[in-house]
């Protein structure tokens, strides 16, 4: 596994890699690698020669008062992990290698955008598809990898690609839960140990809402406000937001009905955590 962190060698090596005919799946991160992000790789693996990961905390993609001086950073530690997982390549670039200078010409995501996570964190997916737009253009890869942890990230991405004609086959990857049901998140380090404990709930809380569903319930209030009522009981943290859209385009709806997604985002002391579900429903 080689580290490279700037984009004149990433591009050399590209440009060799592709005149081998090499498939290229990209895995991009912002690291402090966890068994998340290790399917993204296990599946980039089976699918392509060569697999890249990027670990890049994106400072466009953070607002003022988020955490992007404190996200955990830990680079030797992800590059053993990356090794053992099979990880080909890191790229893994300073601030300036991604920004040299003021950017001229922004993006800015105008559908699906101002629900979920997009509306509470103004700006966010505009710097998402800013630093995967430069990304893809140095990885050129052929497969791109992305957990459904982020469904909305996934549903922007695909956007993003279909806009812009980028020829990259986007492969959603299902969410790795620990054993108590929390999905896998690098934000869990900031999580006291109570708050661990509590964390749990966000996924009962929205099988509870898939019980409902199955036993015929078919309003969208009554099931968030199940969610609610579930994690109000449950946590000591602050309920963000519980959502319901048909997925992947994001649109309210009155009634449960067709591919759905519940979501759902709680803030504790110092972690804003989220988690969903999709279903498909008759
Ligand atoms: P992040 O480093 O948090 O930006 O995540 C990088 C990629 O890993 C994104 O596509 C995430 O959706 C994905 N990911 C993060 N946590 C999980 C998880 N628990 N299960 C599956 N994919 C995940």
């Amino acid at each position: 596994m080689k580290l490279i962190t700037t984009r004149t060698e990433m591009t050399q090596i590209i440009k060799q890699l592709k005149s081998n005919s090499n498939t290229i799946g990209f895995v991009p991160t912002m690291g402090y690698l966890h068994e998340g992000h290790m399917s993204l790789v296990d599946k980039s693996r089976q699918q392509n020669d060569i697999t890249i990961m990027s670990i890049f905390v994106n400072p466009m993609q953070f607002g003022p008062s988020e955490d992007f001086e404190t996200y955990p950073r830990d680079l030797e530690r992800d590059q053993s992990l990356a090794a053992n997982a099979g990880v080909d390549y890191i790229f893994a670039p300073s601030v300036t290698e991604m920004y040299p200078e003021e950017m001229g010409n922004h993006l800015s995501v105008v559908k699906r955008a101002n629900v979920l996570c997009g509306k509470s964190r103004e700006g966010h997916f505009d710097g998402v598809v800013t630093v995967l737009s430069k990304l893809f253009h140095i990885i050129l890869p052929d497969r791109v990898y992305f957990g459904l942890k982020d469904a909305q990230q996934v549903a922007v991405v695909d956007g993003l690609i279909q806009d812009y004609f980028f020829p990259i086959e986007l492969i959603p990857v299902a969410t790795v839960r620990e054993n108590d049901g929390l999905a896998k998140s690098s934000r869990n380090v900031y999580l006291t140990e109570s708050e661990r404990k509590e964390a749990s709930q966000l996924y009962q809380s929205l099988l509870s809402a898939k019980n409902a569903i199955s036993d015929g319930e078919r309003m969208v209030e009554k099931v968030a406000d199940l969610i609610k009522e579930h994690i109000e009981k449950n946590t000591n943290g602050s309920l963000d937001y519980v959502e319901i859209y048909s997925y992947p385009s994001l649109i309210p709806l009155e009634t449960i009905n067709g591919k759905i997604i519940i979501a759902v985002a709680v803030k504790f002391s110092k972690a804003r955590l989220i988690d969903n579900i999709i279903l498909d429903i008759e």
